[in-house]
């Protein structure tokens, strides 16, 4: 038995890696990860809610410790108890045993994504009730469903609810993901997604003519030039050391569908692109651009199955006086961070939206960033390195 497994605070986290609440079929009616937090919840003497706004099947779980000026917008903690699937054959330990090797990792799904970090906010809450530690502002611990296939049934939906008005947010810590270097990732903007259907309509007949005008010319005109703009974003990212995959423009074709018969010229062809854009590029631009390449091909119908509003990052500066307390909390402990925006999606773009501030952050540096991949781990030692750093963050937060 390794030294780990005698720590509390490690079979607490090893108890929750070990409920399988994994994707497609999370069980959520049963609700194991919903006993176990408010089991956690008890244990810790702090009252909990449970919030359904997205369904019975889709528990949110909210445990509250009262600030002592609960006046004040409060701290929210947020992780998500869904994990994505896994392919067990892959993974040289079974995904939901948590167990631990002889340099203490702890193999599981959901050990950096995320599960690692609602346990340790409860962690360093339990430290620092123990030390007797009091805070100003109150703090709500929330446990959502569903991010992993988008927050739509989760976070979306109780953020407008008054469930949600009523914790009263100020300011909301999220995931962040390991970094195998020193540095700590802070995530302070998403970029905005757009799903992108280009309807391209041209001439049909016999595939053994030259017919013009082709639904198949027209796609080689609007993928010239979509993946002209595409390679930009490669040079862009590849000539500046400063630049992450979040800073830049993503640009997929995803879908192609038409055609009924191989000779037989096609009607239609519908090409599909996932699209991902910063905010420090002009959306509406490139959407005019996209429409002005469209309109010169002729006959191709534009289609946002997903067009969504320009993101907010959230400000980094003296006017937020949380990300002034976060800083100040990284500067106390001799951290080093880096600031990124998201090149995936997270909950806290629901925060922003509502102009809450929201950082991305998971206490994980000199890890491999494994999240969603085969023998996902995180070592015991970061883990309770992880709890040390909350104890001094939450209190900053909370007292800002
Ligand atoms: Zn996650």
């Amino acid at each position: 038995m390794s030294v780990w497994e005698e720590n509390d605070e490690i079979k607490i986290f090893r108890e929750y890696l070990q409920i399988p609440s994994v994707h497609p079929n999370v069980d959520y009616v049963t609700e194991p990860c919903v006993a176990f937090i408010i089991k956690q919840a008890e244990s810790l003497v702090l009252p909990y809610k449970i919030s359904r706004p997205g369904g019975e099947d889709q528990p949110i779980v909210i445990i509250t410790w009262l600030g002592i000026d609960p006046e004040l917008p409060s701290i929210m903690l947020n992780s998500h108890m869904d994990v994505v699937s896994v392919y067990p054959e892959k993974w040289s330990h079974p995904p939901f045993a948590a167990e631990i090797d002889s340099e203490g990792r702890i193999f599981a799904r959901g050990a950096q994504d995320m599960k690692s970090i609602g346990m340790q906010y409860l962690a360093a809450i339990r430290a620092l009730k123990k030390d007797g530690v009091t805070l100003k502002r109150t703090i709500h611990v929330t446990f959502v469903p569903d991010e992993e296939s988008g927050g739509k049934l989760g976070m979306d939906k109780f953020v407008q609810t008054d469930d949600f008005k009523n914790l009263n947010v100020g300011f909301s810590l999220d995931e962040g993901r390991a970094t195998p270097d020193e540095a700590f990732n802070v995530n302070y903007s998403e970029r905005t997604m757009w799903r992108l259907h280009l309807k391209i309509s041209g001439s049909t007949g016999h595939g053994s003519l030259l017919h013009e005008n082709t639904a198949g010319c027209k796609l080689n005109f609007l993928l010239e030039k979509l993946m002209n703009l595409r390679q930009q974003q490669v040079d862009r990212l590849k000539n500046d050391q400063n630049l992450t995959t979040g800073d830049v423009m993503t640009i997929n074709l995803t879908k192609v569908n038409g055609g009924v018969q191989v000779n037989v010229v096609p009607s239609m062809i519908v090409a599909v692109f996932d699209i991902r854009i910063p905010h420090t590029m002009n959306h509406e631009a490139l959407d005019k651009q996209i429409r002005t390449w469209c309109n010169e091909a002729g006959g191709v119908e534009v289609f946002y199955e997903l067009k969504e509003p320009k993101n907010e990052p959230t400000k980094l500066d003296a006017s937020n006086i949380f990300w002034t307390a976060f800083k100040s909390a990284f500067e106390e402990m001799g951290l080093k961070m880096r600031l990124l925006i998201t090149p995936g999606g997270t909950d806290s773009r629901y925060l922003r939206k509502l102009g809450i501030p929201a950082l991305g952050f998971g206490p994980m540096n000199f890890t491999p960033t494994l999240l969603h991949a085969n023998d996902e781990f995180l070592k015991a030692e970061n883990y309770l390195k992880g709890i040390e750093i909350y104890k001094t963050i939450i209190p900053k937060l909370a007292n800002a």
